[in-house]
């Protein structure tokens, strides 16, 4: 499976990392093998002393496809989910100014929280989503899938013109603002519609 990641899909999260806003949705993979384990806590890296959390709305893909058009995106997802894209902030600063690829600050192993998937069928508006991240039981970041530049459909639509999707991929589609460094003994804890979709310990 592969982990395809939508960078800058907020605007309010573009602006707090004083981003310039994408024409086109920008796109990052991260392994499979940065995946924290369930049940893991998530240890900071000794490469990095600026790890942050972002929150993000996931998707999980249950179709092989490719050229899918936003009207048809739909039939290629059934399983929604909320996950943690974890970013070592000083090394990917790094490699942005000098205009190299950043999947070492993104990709390193533990670096990607998946939590629970439930089915999209439970929500009547998948562009209507709240979802919130508590860190040492303080909301953090608080965002609403209403607010992508690029809605859900969209997102699929574009990233199947490069990749061929296929089923257990999973998209993670963007963060809001407020994201900030972790540091050990944190507690995070994630909510998508007030239901709790993860919760683990920072080392
Ligand atoms: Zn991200």
């Amino acid at each position: 499976m592969k982990i395809i990641c939508v960078g800058r899909n907020y605007i309010d999260h573009i602006n707090e990392l004083e981003n310039q806003k994408p024409d086109e949705p920008v796109v990052f993979l991260k392994t499979d093998t940065s995946i924290l384990l369930k049940g893991f806590p998530f240890v900071i890296p000794e490469f990095s002393n600026d790890v942050h959390h972002e929150v993000e709305v996931l998707v999980k893909i249950n179709k092989v496809g490719k050229y899918i058009s936003p009207k048809f995106a739909h039939k290629y997802y059934n399983q929604i989910g909320l996950g943690i894209d974890f970013t070592a902030r000083d090394v990917q600063a790094k490699l942005k100014a000098k205009g190299l690829p950043w999947e070492i600050s993104k990709s390193f192993d533990g670096a990607t929280v998946l939590g629970d998937f439930v089915d999209k069928e439970q929500f009547a508006d998948l562009q209507n989503l709240s979802f919130q991240l508590e860190k040492n039981g303080e909301v953090v970041q608080n965002g609403n899938t209403q607010d992508m530049l690029w809605e859900i459909d969209e997102l699929i639509s574009y990233v199947s013109q490069y990749f061929t999707l296929k089923i257990g991929d999973i998209i993670f589609t963007g963060t809001p603002a407020g994201v900030a460094k972790v540091a050990s003994g944190d507690e995070l804890v994630g909510f998508l519609e007030d239901k709790k979709m993860f919760g683990i310990k920072v080392l």
